[in-house]
């Protein structure tokens, strides 16, 4: 693979900030790799660590002469830092994000890109439940989907030029619109995540009854949840704050199926659990056919789950 980038600058360097500075170099698809984060601890472990070429102190020297910036902060900060970075940007440059939601991104991020920058946000489909700097792996994005959410626009050359760093980060990449973004992330990603915190949340106010029980005989269901409910806090809070709509929208669908699944229990209609676990089942089956999980018995665990 060739180079892609004279200079990349990232912005924040946890789990994803961390994966993409290892898949580039892994490609060699960026002469060099700047990074900055805003604690001084997270600057100095990169620093041990070797993750960045160079790890500036100040967002403006990491963001000097770059040609592409990535915000790889959570959702709620990445108006704030577009702010910062925005006088400093060079003509020309593109500035990309990572997070989890769009369409605020998009509101928060746009107001302050200069003109001749390009602003093309993205959406890497991939991820654990471990955050920070020393949490990346260079595979973490191969064969997995990043979504490219161009705003109105957006320049051809500078969107194929970013499609070309993330399918040489090993990502399939495809595009789409903010809204539709916001709203399939919401049934494959947010809902279950807050399904997840409530379910093991709950298994924690049993757990003050029945004693250790709840974690010693925890069965593989429940320990699938508290994984997932393990996840970074501060990103998760910023989720559910910044696709409000989306997700509500689709929590009171699942309440809804819920209770049509809880009456079904109660008036022992099996013909109806069975045939609604009939049809969820080959939806798994389905991704599995896709390339999207592993039929190894515990999912293959490891690396991609999120
Ligand atoms: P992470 O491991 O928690 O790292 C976040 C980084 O952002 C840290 O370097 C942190 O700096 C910095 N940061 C936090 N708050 C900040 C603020 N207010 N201003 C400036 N910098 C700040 O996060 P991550 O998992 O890589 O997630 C980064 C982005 O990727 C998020 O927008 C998330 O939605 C998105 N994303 C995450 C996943 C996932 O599974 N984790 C998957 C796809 C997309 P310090 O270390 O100095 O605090």
């Amino acid at each position: 693979m060739s180079q892609i980038y004279d200079r990349v600058a990232l912005i924040g360097l946890g789990l994803i900030a961390s994966s993409m500075f290892w898949a580039i170099k892994r490609a060699g698809l960026a002469g060099e790799v700047t990074g900055f984060a805003r604690s001084e601890a997270t600057r100095d472990t990169a620093r041990r660590i070797g993750l960045c070429d160079r790890v500036c102190d100040t967002l403006q020297d990491t963001v000097d002469g770059a040609d592409l910036v990535v915000l790889c902060v959570p959702v709620g900060a990445m108006g704030a830092v577009a702010q910062e970075i925005a006088p400093v940007l060079k003509p020309g440059a593109t500035v990309s994000d990572v997070g989890s939601v769009k369409r605020h991104v998009i509101e928060a991020v746009s107001p302050h890109i200069p003109e001749g920058v390009h602003f093309i946000p993205a959406h890497p489909l991939a991820g654990t439940e471990h955050s920070g700097p020393e949490s990346g792996f260079a595979e973490l994005f191969d064969n997995r989907w990043s979504l490219l959410v161009p705003v109105e626009g957006s320049d051809p050359d500078a969107i194929a030029r970013l499609r070309a760093l993330w399918e040489g980060m090993g990502s399939n990449v495809d595009e789409m619109d903010a809204d539709h973004h916001d709203l399939v992330l919401a049934v494959t990603s947010h809902a279950p995540h807050l399904i997840a915190y409530t379910m093991v949340g709950v298994a924690d106010d049993l757990r003050r009854v029945t004693d250790t029980e709840v974690i010693k005989y925890s069965a593989a269901g429940f320990r699938d949840f508290t994984r997932i409910a393990a996840s970074d806090p501060t990103m998760w809070r910023d989720v559910f704050l910044t696709n409000k709509d989306a997700t509500l929208e689709i929590l009171g669908r699942f309440t809804e199926e819920l209770f049509a699944l809880q009456r079904a229990i109660r008036t022992g209609d099996g013909e109806q659990l069975f045939d609604y676990f009939t049809r969820t089942r080959a939806i798994r089956r389905g991704i599995i056919d896709a390339g999207q999980d592993t039929d190894a018995p515990d999912f293959g665990r490891g690396k991609t789950s999120i």
